[in-house]
């Protein structure tokens, strides 16, 4: 399809947001709130990972919501101020002339800016249970959810930095941690190793994997676990299981002849206005190359992003040079020094 036939669909955006979770229906809040018109492509239903998410006590404001309610609400929001939501699957975008096209199994949208904010996946065991019990015990987030777990057994699944850092930060809350890794050496810094082992509230546990994860009442109850050198299976009561086996960013989208720049993990690289290394394309959120993955952190990118692209749109409009990053703030150099 080419431009004109996107025009007669009527595809022809100020902005288009890839995907509805947290970073993205926080850009179609502000986008739409400027008056520019915009739509937001989701392939589901829109709250990405709030939707696995049982309860949340980390977003400021809210003492305890649950995911899916804070979905519905940063939806409804986006909607009244008048951004299309659209169900598409988004499976490329490229640059034509000075436009963004973005590619969806149903046709093209073309646009002036893209604000990427399709997330990521954590990894996953792939073993019964783990769906049933998302968010009834089993987390990939032990910032998130940590603090449910106070004073009981938890297990960590996994070998790698993350499994390793955040299994001692659970120890803030519970009173054991055991983590589980398939080998005997750990992917993992020796820093983080000796730290974990220091800790008389952890238990390393290795050669280990978890075959299946069991409930009662809709909570986790049980894992069991295998040792991979002897085949020997065994219970084991715990009531959380974090999963942390690696994260995988959703990047697939990009035109291999057209390279964005990204870290050697795959999450795309961004300036402070959260401006990829192709111009007209913003990441935001977990997709974005940075320290955590929050939802605070989602919706603050994906405000940088939002502003940057309403005001260059307004640049264009009045044919004004952009605005330099440097002028959004008085320069002091009184404090940065001549
Ligand atoms: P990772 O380094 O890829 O480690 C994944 C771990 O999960 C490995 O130990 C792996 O085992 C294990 N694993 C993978 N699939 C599995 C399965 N199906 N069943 C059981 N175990 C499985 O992932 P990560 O820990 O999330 O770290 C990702 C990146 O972020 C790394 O580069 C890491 O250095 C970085 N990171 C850094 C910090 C820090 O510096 N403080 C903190 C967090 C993350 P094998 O070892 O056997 O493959």
């Amino acid at each position: 399809m080419g431009d004109s036939e996107a025009m007669e669909k009527d595809r022809r955006y100020d902005v288009v947001i890839i995907g509805a979770g947290p970073a993205g229906l926080t850009a179609a809040l502000y986008a739409g709130r400027a008056r520019v018109k915009t739509v937001l492509l989701e392939r589901g239903a829109p709250g990405g990972q709030l939707l696995n998410t049982e309860a949340i006590e980390d977003y400021p404001g809210f003492d305890h919501i649950t995911g899916p309610e804070l979905a519905q609400r940063m939806a409804d929001q986006a909607v009244k101020f008048g951004v299309d939501l659209e169900t598409a699957r988004v499976t490329g975008i490229h640059r034509r002339g000075d436009k963004q096209v973005v590619q969806t199994e149903d046709g093209e949208y073309v646009a002036d800016y893209v604000i990427l904010t399709a997330g990521g996946e954590p990894l996953k065991l792939g073993i019964p249970g783990e769906n049933e019990f998302q968010g009834r015990g089993v987390s990939q987030c032990a910032v998130c959810d940590g603090a449910f777990f106070k004073e009981e057994e938890v297990a960590v699944v996994g070998g790698g930095d993350a499994a390793l850092e955040e299994g001692v930060f659970l120890t803030r809350f519970a009173k054991k941690v055991y983590i589980i890794h398939r080998r005997e050496q750990f992917r993992a810094q020796a820093i983080l190793v000796e730290a974990a082992r220091k800790n008389p509230k952890v238990e390393l546990v290795t050669n280990t994997i978890v075959t299946e994860i069991k409930g009662e009442d809709g909570q986790v109850n049980e894992i069991t676990l295998k040792d991979v050198v002897t085949g020997q299976t065994r219970p084991l009561n715990v009531t959380g299981v974090f999963v942390f086996i690696g994260f995988q960013p959703n990047v697939q989208f990009f035109d291999h002849r057209e390279h964005v720049e990204h870290d050697p993990l795959g999450f795309i690289v961004t300036d402070s206005t959260m401006q990829t290394s192709l111009p007209g394309v913003y990441a935001a959120g977990d997709v974005r190359s940075q320290l955590t993955r929050q939802i605070t952190t989602a919706v603050g990118d994906a405000t940088t992003a939002a502003i940057d692209a309403v005001k260059k749109l307004e640049a264009k409009k009045h044919e004004l040079a952009p605005v330099p990053v440097d002028l959004y703030g008085p320069t002091r150099p009184d404090l940065v020094g001549s």
